[in-house]
């Protein structure tokens, strides 16, 4: 038995190992490419992957930054929004607030 991650607003994807990192990309691309009916239950499987709520995304800022959060926070910055796709790019809120990037 592994604990559940408890619920927090951000996580790291550096700290996630290398299989579930690998399963995070893969749900992630999933998600992006997902129908309306598909798309809540590859959100609810990264949720359970990484300990992040809501409309979980990676930083996708140039500075390579880890950042897993919840696209809907406060301050979460949206670079491009996903033109036919799903999940569009977003910076965490603190690359947002350093270095804000537009496409
Ligand atoms: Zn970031
Ligand atoms: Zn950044």
């Amino acid at each position: 038995m592994t604990t559940l991650a408890p619920a927090r607003p951000e996580a790291d994807y550096n700290h996630l190992t290398a299989e579930d990192q690998d399963r995070f990309d893969a749900l992630m691309e999933q998600a992006d490419n997902a129908g309306p009916h598909d798309y809540p239950v590859y959100m609810t499987a990264l949720t359970a992957l990484t300990g992040v709520t809501g409309e979980v995304r990676k930083c996708a800022c140039s500075c390579w930054c880890p950042a897993l959060f919840d696209a809907n926070a406060p301050g979460v910055g949206v670079i491009e929004y996903g033109e036919g796709f799903n999940l569009g790019r977003h910076q965490c809120s603190w690359c947002a607030d350093q270095h804000p990037e537009t496409a």
